[in-house]
Parts: structure tokens; sequence; C-alpha cells
């Protein structure tokens, strides 16, 4: 590794985030040709969505003087946003700690681990996800310079996605002469729904913008914990302090038996090898299609692929029960869309005061 500044190593990764494919997948649905779109998230430097935010928020916290060449990041997570800053964190030369519910599948701490992060996993009986942030927190405080990027609270989580995957989505339709008539995403911190969804308020008059959330383990629309559910990366045990219900649609629901079987179905048929969360979101976009109309552009992300799951259900057999749409989708084709956003690849970080004008 060269002594490069973290920022000069951050401009270095800038292509390998964001400006991902938009992919066209058509199928049939109970008697219609269909299509939906989805961005393909998986293709990101760490495999994930997360690194959008990872990125955007420790380039915000470089231009602020928050982060310190050298010190602590630590964060709690269900996985991904562990591996895009533990990605990100090495490559910019940080150490980086990572608390975990331990219930998470062990490719995801694997994964961690060989990323070159410390891992800490908290019991149900230590306070599982709330647990985590709560150890977080005290590493943090103990710790001189730490950076806590706080994910479920940090707006520069949503600003990642208003200013990039919102643009680059809206490009990518337009050059291919279409305007979307919903966004659906399922929540995690409600980075995505939010950061996307407010870019695409803005630019689109009648734009719908659903959550998505699990039917077994509906957080958001009763306002706890309820139940379980293994769509890892969505609903976590609260409603994160970052979604404002005021500016979403309906909240819409996926039975985690119906989104592992069309996350199956994603990868058999079509060769696009997604994680659990791309199946649901799949499903909730059908379900807001099935709403507006078979031919309404809906449009969701696929936040990660598949290779995190393969000790989890997602490879096993998975029956199919009253009320599943994926046993009526027949995937037909896929198309990607090419990467049109010559702006949108996140932009350079602000310029470090000991750089010249005719340096950059
Ligand atoms: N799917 C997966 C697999 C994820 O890891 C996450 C992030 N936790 C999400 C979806 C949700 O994204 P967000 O945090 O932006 O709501």
């Amino acid at each position: 590794m060269t002594d490069q500044h973290p920022v000069e190593r951050l401009r270095g990764l800038a292509s390998l985030v964001g400006n991902t494919p938009l992919l066209a997948i058509e199928f049939d649905f109970r008697g219609t040709r269909r299509v939906l779109h989805a961005k393909a998230e998986y293709l990101n430097l760490s495999g994930s969505i997360k690194d959008r935010m990872a990125m955007h928020i420790l380039r915000k916290a470089y231009a602020a003087g928050a982060l310190q060449p050298g010190a602590l990041i630590v964060e709690a997570t269900s996985g991904n946003t562990g591996i895009s800053f533990a990605s990100i964190g090495r490559a910019l030369g940080h150490p980086v700690t990572i608390f975990m519910p331990a219930w998470m599948s062990t490719e995801r701490i694997n994964l961690l681990r060989s990323l070159g992060a410390g891992v800490v996993l908290v019991s149900r009986e230590e306070g599982g996800f709330l647990g985590s942030i709560a150890r977080a927190e005290s590493l943090a405080q103990a710790t001189p310079g730490a950076f806590l990027p706080r994910q479920f609270s940090n707006r520069d989580n949503c600003d990642a996605h208003y200013e990039a995957t919102g643009p680059e989505l809206l490009g990518q339709l337009s050059a291919e002469g279409l305007t979307p008539a919903a966004f659906v995403a399922g929540v995690g911190t409600g980075g995505t729904i939010m950061g996307t969804g407010r870019f695409l308020r803005e630019q689109v008059p009648g734009v719908r913008v659903h959550p998505v959330e699990p039917s077994n383990s509906p957080t958001m629309s009763t306002g706890h914990k309820v139940g379980h559910h293994r769509i890892q990366g969505i609903s976590d045990e609260f409603i994160p302090p970052i979604i404002e219900f005021d500016q979403l649609d309906a909240i819409l629901a996926v039975d985690d038996g119906d989104a592992i079987l069309m996350a199956q179905k994603l990868a058999a048929s079509l060769g696009v090898g997604v994680g659990i969360s791309s199946g649901a979101n799949f499903l909730a976009a059908l379900q807001a299609q099935e709403a507006l109309g078979g031919s309404a552009v809906v449009v969701t992300v696929f936040a990660d692929d598949n290779k995190k799951y393969l000790s989890t259900d997602l490879l096993r057999e998975e029956p199919v029960r009253a009320g599943f749409l994926s046993p009526d989708v027949e995937l037909r084709a896929l198309r990607a869309l090419r990467r049109v956003c010559q702006t949108c690849r996140y932009p350079d970080p602000a310029p470090a005061p000991w750089q010249s004008a005719g340096s950059r």
C-alpha cells in the first residue's frame, strides 16, 4: 500500500461504486407479458448497495474533519453495511470493528473477517440488534478519534441515494423513453427508499414510493418488532429514525418464503443470482404494478447477490403457500440497460486542504 492520503484513495475507488446497470426483466404473470426494472446493486465493489452509503458517509466525514487518517471505524450492522465499511475502510487504511447480531449468515461473518474487520457477535440475550448499536456506541465513546457512521440516523445515508441512485435510474429509464410510475425498496435503514424516493418525487410528479417489509414481521406497520423473518438486510427490530412516513406511499408486504422462491427463480431461470431481499423487492414491485396497471414502469433494486446466503434457506426447498405470487411468475428474458449517467458517478470528495488547485 502506498502512503496516499485516504481522500486520494477514496477517489481511486469512486468508479467501483454506483453507476450500476439497470436490469429490464421480462416475464409473464397470469396471462400478461410484463417488464420490471431493477438496479443491479450487487455489482458494487463489496457486493451490495451499501457501498454507496459507506462511500458517501466516509467522503462527507473526511470533508467535515470528523474522520482522521488511521482512526477506528465502528458500526452496528446486520451485515452488508459492515462488509462495505470493512472493504472501503480497510482500503483507506482504517481499523474497522463491526458489531452484529449473532444469527446472521456465516458467510457474512467470514466475509467481514476476510476483509480485516474485527467482528463482535451480539446474541439475542445480549440485546441482538439494539444491543449491537449500544455496544458500538460505547466502544466509539471509549476510543479517542473513533468514527461511528450511525447509518440508521445519518442523513448522508439518504443523500447517497438522492445524489446517485435516483439520478442514475431516472437517466437510464429516460434513455429508453420511460418514466417511472413507482419505486419500491425493502427498508433496512431506509436510506435507499428515502433518498431515491425524494429525488424521484422532485423529478416525476405523481410517482409512487413504496417501502417494503416482510409480512411475517411487519415492524413498520405495527410500530414494533413482531415475529421473525428470513429476509436478511431489511426489517430489523425498530423503525429507523430516517424513515419519514409522510414522504412515502403505502407499505408493501412480502412473505419471506415467497421472496426466497422468487430469488431462487431469478437465479435459476435468468442467471441473476440475487439475495432474498431482491426476491422481496421484485414481488413488491409486482404488487405495485398490479395496482397501477400491467404496463406501469416500476423500478426497484437488487441489493446484493446470493453468495452470502448459500448456507441459508435460499438454497433449500421452500414450500409454496396460498397467496404466493412467485409461482405465477414465468421469467422470460433479461436485458441490462446501459450505464448512461455520466455525471452521477460519485463526485470527487472535497479537495483536501493541502492540495493545490494544480495537483488535483
Ligand atoms: N437488502 C439488503 C440485502 C441489505 O443489506 C439492505 C441494507 N441493510 C437493504 C436491503 C436495505 O437498504 P437500506 O438500508 O438502504 O434500507
